[in-house]
C-alpha cells in the first residue's frame, strides 16, 4: 500500500477486484430490466441494437457515478475513488474523464459495430485488409490487458488496461483502519456448512418414523394387557389409533382399536416393528392388517 503525496493511499487489490465485479454486476441488473420492459415487444429492436443499448447504459452509469463524484457505482459502495498518481490535487481532471468514456464505452462499440462499418464503405480492397488490421489491433488489446492483469496482481496499481493508459488509480480517500479478519467466525461458519452438509447426507439414511414410534413407546409406555375383542367400546371404533381422526376405510390388527388405512400401512411400511400406539399389540405380518368386521353382539 504506497501513500501519497496528501495522504490518499492506493487501493488493496481485493477491493479493486471487488468494485469491478460490482460495477459488472450492475450494468446486469440494469440490462435485464430493460429487457423487462421489452420483453412483450414483438420487434427486435433490443437485439439490433445491442451494442447502442449497451454504450447507452454504459453512460448513463458513468454520467451518475464517475462523472459526478470521481468513482463507479461499485468502488462507491467499497469507499474508493479515482486519482491522478502524480501527486495532483484534484481527483479526476475533467480530460480523464471524457478520455475514460471514449476508452471504456468508444471501444467496446467500435469492436462490436467494425463488421458493420467497414462493409458501409464498400471498397472491395480496402475491406480485407481492414479486417486484418481490427483482428490484429484486438490480439495486441488482449496480451496487452493480459499483461497487465498479470503486473496488478504482482505489483498492484492499475487494474485495467484504460487506468494505465490515463495514468489513474483507485485510491481510499482516507487511511484505511487496520483489516482484521475474525478467524473465529470464519471457523465457526465452516464448522456450520460442514455440519450442515453432514446432515443433508446423514438425514435420509434415518427412518424418522422408527425413530418417532420408539421414542414415543419410550416415553409413553402402552398397557400391555390385551383386552378381548368384545370390548370394543363405542370410543375405540370411532378414533384411529394413529392419527385420532373419524377412521377412513377402516382397519383393524387383533386388538381392540381401529385406524384409517392409510395411516396403519404407511405406518408399517416405514417401521416393519411397528405395534398398536395405544395398546403395544405387535404386528406379526402385513397380512393381520384387515378390514373392521362388524360383530353383533347378543343383548343380554
Ligand atoms: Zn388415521
Ligand atoms: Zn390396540
Amino acid at each position: 500500500m504506497a501513500e501519497n503525496v496528501d495522504g490518499r493511499v492506493t487501493a488493496l487489490r481485493v477491493s479493486q477486484l471487488d468494485a469491478a465485479e460490482l460495477d459488472q454486476e450492475v450494468l446486469q441488473l440494469t440490462k435485464t430490466h430493460l429487457n423487462k420492459i421489452f420483453k412483450y415487444h414483438q420487434s427486435s429492436f433490443l437485439t439490433t441494437y445491442d451494442p447502442e443499448i449497451n454504450a447507452l447504459l454504459k453512460f448513463v452509469l458513468w454520467k451518475f457515478s464517475i462523472h459526478q463524484w470521481d468513482a463507479s457505482i461499485g468502488q462507491q459502495i467499497l469507499n474508493i475513488r479515482y486519482g491522478g498518481t502524480k501527486g495532483s490535487q484534484t481527483w479526476m481532471s475533467s480530460r480523464q474523464k471524457w478520455l475514460y468514456t471514449l476508452l471504456l464505452i468508444g471501444c467496446p462499440w467500435l469492436r462490436d459495430r467494425s463488421h458493420d462499418l467497414v462493409r458501409l464503405l464498400r471498397i472491395e480492397n480496402l475491406e480485407d485488409r481492414i479486417e486484418k488490421y481490427l483482428q490484429w489491433a484486438e490480439t495486441t488489446m488482449k496480451v496487452a490487458t493480459l499483461v497487465n492483469f498479470l503486473m496488478f496482481l504482482r505489483l498492484g496499481g492499475y487494474l485495467s488496461l484504460v487506468e494505465r493508459i490515463l495514468g489513474i488509480q483507485s485510491m481510499f480517500p482516507q487511511r484505511q483502519g487496520l483489516r482484521q479478519v475474525s478467524f473465529e467466525f470464519m471457523t465457526r461458519e465452516l464448522l456450520w456448512h460442514g455440519f450442515s452438509e453432514f446432515l443433508f447426507f446423514a438425514l435420509p439414511l434415518v427412518n424418522i418414523q422408527r425413530v418417532k414410534n420408539t421414542v414415543t413407546r419410550w416415553i409413553f409406555p402402552r398397557q400391555t394387557k390385551q383386552r378381548p375383542l368384545v370390548e370394543r367400546s363405542r370410543h375405540h371404533l370411532t378414533s384411529c389409533g394413529v392419527c385420532g381422526e373419524w377412521p377412513v376405510d377402516p382397519q383393524e390388527i387383533g386388538c381392540v382399536h381401529v385406524f384409517c388405512y392409510y395411516c396403519i400401512h404407511s405406518n408399517y411400511k416405514a417401521d416393519p416393528g411397528l405395534t398398536c400406539p395405544l395398546c403395544d399389540k405387535n404386528i406379526p405380518d402385513l397380512d393381520s392388517i384387515q378390514p373392521v368386521r362388524l360383530r353383533i353382539q347378543p343383548q343380554s
